[in-house]
């Protein structure tokens, strides 16, 4: 027991971190190695279809990790046309399995469940499988499945509890649709598939989908990936588009209604326009929900101990060093308002968070210039500021974009694609023509824009980029020669091959 002088101690232990995913359980390893007694409170609600899995969260076990695996069994997908272009020849009918793809991405995932067991474990972290929620200030109730409650008490917490799929709240939803937390363990091929969102998760689940062969449809709402740069947001999707993707815009569904119960079975869409009055019909297999996510900060008993949450959000506003307005609880990961979502942000915030506790630093978690990917059927990088963005904060007098569309060369030989890929920075002029926006478009694009948000970092600028001798012949070079503006009016697409 830790006593504590001028609060309530003692306590069972120096830190309770609930919510064992990429945060939390950075947080919690970090915190232990320097000698504290740290206990990790992780459970996983089943979806309304019953869908559960084990530790490590979001990223592990229904994010990143399939998601990422199953657009490289897609990508393989358009390996194989392209293979034979190569003088590969192979006679046999090419044919995917749902039921092989899943098995072997979900044995992969049992075996990090167990990895982070084994870690937690190795790192002196308690692991308790139980849902936590504050009962009265440093104390919180731990119920496991079976509903056995626990209470623990601690000097410090860690709210870690990430985001879940929200529904539409049309009828029929919870009961027939499935979200991103059921489609990487579905037992049985989706088959022809409505894709209702246009953010993230539903265009990178629409994308792998269709690169599986399968029939797909995105029902948008508005706009394609709002927040992002538009004209990428627009070529991804025109390349979805002409790679067999349907797209149904302006349309948000109503009423969903089970025609025949299978696997997959048949459902019935009925959805109304966003702009008029008129109503639409489709019949699909499946109906993957992606319309956004609910931080997870509703059932954990915040009003007991005072933590402010944004009420129309429910996320949880921090100061810079990730402090509640309650001094003793910090929160880290999606549930935070106003940063960002992804695992590395998630991790990084959690460690450093842990190293300034216990370990004496006074490092910040710096959530400027954060590098992302889309992982589309073409991926999507990007760091820094979007074009209309940059243009809102800097003025057009003060930016310029260059820009260029790009054959990757292993597409030349299938002749497929010509520009369609496409490299995109924004300079701020005023600034040494700093880059303070990079966009590329392309295969591998999240392996280039990770070394390019380094150099963003670094404070890259535009000259200095020009005298980066590329790397020949790799996509990414065409950063090195980036020549005609956007304000130039001149073409940025290939002329020839
Ligand atoms: P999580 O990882 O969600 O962990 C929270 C944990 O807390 C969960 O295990 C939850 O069950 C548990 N929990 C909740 N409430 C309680 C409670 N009261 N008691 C105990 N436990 C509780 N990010 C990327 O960087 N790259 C990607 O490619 C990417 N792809 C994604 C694809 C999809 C389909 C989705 C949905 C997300 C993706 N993300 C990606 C986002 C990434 O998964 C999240 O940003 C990251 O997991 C957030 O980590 P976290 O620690 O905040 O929460
Ligand atoms: P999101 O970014 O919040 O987008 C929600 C989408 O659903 C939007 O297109 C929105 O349309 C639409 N929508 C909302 N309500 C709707 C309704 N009632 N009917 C129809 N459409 C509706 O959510 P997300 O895609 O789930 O992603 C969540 C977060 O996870 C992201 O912010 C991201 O940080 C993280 N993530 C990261 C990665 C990655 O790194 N590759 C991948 C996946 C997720 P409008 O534009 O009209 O509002």
């Amino acid at each position: 027991m830790n006593e504590v002088a001028g609060s309530q101690g003692p306590y069972d232990y120096d830190l309770i971190v609930v919510g064992g995913g990429s945060g939390g359980l950075a947080a919690s390893k970090e915190a232990a190695s320097y000698g504290k007694k740290v206990l990790v409170l992780d459970y996983v609600t089943p979806t309304p279809l019953g869908t559960a899995w084990g530790l490590g969260g979001t990223c592990v076990n229904v994010g990143c990790i399939p998601k990422k695996l199953m657009h490289q069994a897609a990508l393989l997908h358009q390996g194989l046309e392209d293979a034979r272009k190569f003088g590969w020849t192979f006679d046999e009918q090419v044919r995917h399995e749902w039921a092989t793809l899943r098995e072997a991405i979900q044995n992969y995932i049992g075996s990090l469940n167990w990895g982070y067991r084994v870690s937690l474990r190795e790192n002196a972290v308690t692991y308790v499988n139980a849902y936590g929620e504050f009962v009265e200030p440093h104390k919180i109730k731990a119920t496991n499945k079976k509903g056995k409650e626990t209470f623990y008490t601690a000097e410090t917490f860690i709210l870690a509890t990430g985001e879940r799929p929200r529904y539409l709240g049309a009828a029929g939803d919870k009961e027939y649709c499935i979200t991103s937390d059921d489609l990487f363990s579905l037992p049985h091929c989706p088959g022809k598939t409505l894709v209702v969102g246009a953010s993230y998760v539903a265009l990178e689940c629409a994308g792998f989908l269709a690169g599986l062969g399968l029939d797909v449809t995105v029902m948008v709402r508005s706009i394609l990936l709002r927040g992002f740069d538009q004209q990428m947001a627009n070529l991804i999707g025109d390349y979805m588009e002409s790679h067999g993707v349907k797209f149904i815009r302006q349309f948000v569904p109503f009423k969903i209604e089970q025609l025949e119960a299978g696997t997959p079975g048949r459902l019935k869409v009925t959805a109304r326009s966003t702009v008029g009055s008129e109503t639409i019909e489709g019949e699909y297999n499946t109906v993957l929900l992606a319309v956004g996510r609910d931080a997870c900060t509703k059932n954990i008993g915040l009003d007991k101990v005072g933590v402010k949450v944004k009420e129309k959000s429910g996320r949880i506003p921090v100061n810079d060093v990730e402090q509640t307005n309650v001094p003793y609880i910090y929160a880290i990961g999606d549930i935070l308002d106003g940063k960002l979502q992804l695992t590395p942000v998630a991790i990084q915030a959690g460690r450093l968070l842990a190293k300034r506790l216990y370990g004496g630093s006074t490092v910040k978690c710096d959530y400027v210039n954060v590098p992302t990917t889309v992982f589309t059927p073409l991926e999507y990088g990007a760091c820094g500021f979007s074009e209309e963005a940059a243009l809102e904060k800097y003025g057009e007098e003060n930016v310029e974009v260059y820009h260029s569309y790009f054959w990757p060369l292993e597409w030349t030989v299938p002749s497929r694609d010509n520009n369609k890929c496409y490299a995109k920075i924004i300079c701020n002029k005023q600034d040494h023509a700093r880059v303070i926006g990079f966009h590329v478009l392309g295969p591998n694009a999240g392996e280039i824009t990770q070394g390019f948000g380094a150099a963003m970092k670094c404070g890259m600028t535009k000259e200095q980029l020009d005298s980066t001798i590329g790397i020949h012949p790799v996509c990414a070079e065409i950063f090195t020669t980036l020549s005609i503006t956007k304000q130039s009016g001149a073409n940025a697409q290939l002329s020839g091959c």
